[in-house]
């Protein structure tokens, strides 16, 4: 990701900022449409994961669906130029507001995760004279095996209608005739990285189709969600496994005919195409620790603080100097290994982006790069401190 020019070009720059890696993207993005394809598979990419222009400009280049979490993110999606037929709006707590635009906007579907919004759609979408698609978010108690502050498809979540109140959601269903009942839909955690824990999801999809059908709800969407993980401990190069992960749907999910298979990915196709890259401010050296100051923090970058995430850290100024000096084979060992604990400058102790990292020995100056940030990075970017808006740059 980063050669000589791109270090030279980040040299002159003002830190922190995000680097996109728009190649990186294009072949993340390539894999995914192809594997998904082979199988007439959709997909709707998940904006929250990362909602900059230039990114949702490619990915719409693509052809994918998006699939919101917000109204503005709707408006947001199509002010982008995505398909409204292809625009799925989740949420647990969707405003009157945001659930009129989605009416106005005429989305694809709504996916509804109580009993109650199913309700209030109904009254909003009579109040308009029409009819608003509805697909039910199941929560199929199914564990991701995945860090549990981003586990979302356990009873214990807030996420989507319980198993034991489908027999309301079926009263629900026939008493209102504003909405159109769609089909089902899943997600149940991210970062998911044993494809194990799919082959459950869609045991528990083929029971959940044959319940609603065996009631009279005929399913002609089957939205499988997201939550597809990447590999944060070897980023370069290292483009997440879509072939396996759509197989797998494609061998144990039950699909009828006449039915569509939706997905919808957010890390999985954004997440290494960026870094934020950061200056080292200070380096202080203590009794028991050495500690990098950077001038990037949980300001920028929130989710190791937020859910305890690991990102691989790299010096890249003392990787250059390296490379650049000393080209000769038998005259490149490293610099000498420091333990360092990488911090942020905000006023919080939780500000640490990784404790204990083996480091060559590092300078005030030195570019620093938080690799795997492509995903639930700019987007949870925070006006804390009264910090600057973190920026982006581009490859291209
Ligand atoms: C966040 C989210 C996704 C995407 O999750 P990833 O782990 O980024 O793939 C998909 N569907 C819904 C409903 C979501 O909230």
């Amino acid at each position: 990701m980063f050669n000589t020019d791109t270090i030279n070009r980040f040299n002159d720059l003002d830190t922190p900022f995000y680097y996109y890696d728009l190649e990186v993207l294009r072949q993340t993005l390539t894999a995914a449409r192809d594997a998904s394809a082979k199988h007439g598979f959709h997909v709707h990419y998940a904006m929250k994961a990362n909602f900059n222009p230039r990114v949702l400009d490619m990915i719409q280049s693509f052809g994918f669906g998006a699939d919101c979490v917000s109204g503005n993110e709707v408006r947001a999606a199509i002010d982008r130029g995505f398909d409204k037929g292809k625009i799925v709006f989740a949420g647990v707590g969707k405003s009157d507001k945001e659930i009129n635009l989605g009416l106005d906007t005429d989305i694809f579907c709504f996916n509804v995760e109580s009993v109650q919004e199913l309700n209030i759609i109904d009254g909003l979408a009579a109040a308009k004279g029409k009819k608003a698609k509805v697909a039910i978010r199941i929560n199929p108690n199914v564990d991701a095996h995945t860090h549990h502050f981003i586990t979302t498809g356990l009873d214990e979540n807030k996420f989507g209608i319980n198993i034991w109140q489908l027999p309301d959601v079926a009263t629900a269903l026939r008493q209102c005739k504003n909405l159109e009942f769609l089909g089902i839909h899943f997600h149940i955690g991210s970062q998911i990285t044993d494809l194990e824990v799919y082959k459950n999801l869609c045991t528990r999809i083929n029971e959940m189709q044959d319940w609603f059908e065996d009631h009279g709800f005929p399913v002609k969407v089957l939205n499988t969600g997201g939550g597809l993980g990447v590999d944060y401990y070897s980023p370069d190069g290292n483009i997440a496994d879509f072939e396996n992960y759509f197989q797998v749907f494609k061998n144990f999910l039950n699909v009828k005919p006449g039915q569509e298979v939706h997905f919808e990915l957010g890390r999985a196709l954004v997440a290494q195409s960026a870094s934020l890259i950061s200056r080292v401010l200070y380096v202080k050296n203590g009794l028991k620790k050495n500690f990098l100051v950077l001038d990037a923090g949980m300001t920028e970058l929130m989710r190791p603080m937020l859910y305890q995430a690991y990102h691989q850290i790299e010096n890249l100024s003392q990787n250059s100097k390296f490379k650049i000096q000393n080209p000769e084979p038998g005259n490149s060992q490293p610099a000498a290994n420091i333990k360092y604990d990488v911090v942020g400058p905000i006023c919080e102790s939780t500000d640490c982006f990784q404790k204990d990292v083996e480091f060559p020995e590092s300078f005030r100056g030195d570019l620093i790069a938080i690799r795997t940030a492509g995903a639930y990075g700019e987007v949870m970017a925070s006006g804390y401190n009264l910090r600057d808006r973190v920026g982006s740059i581009y490859s291209e």
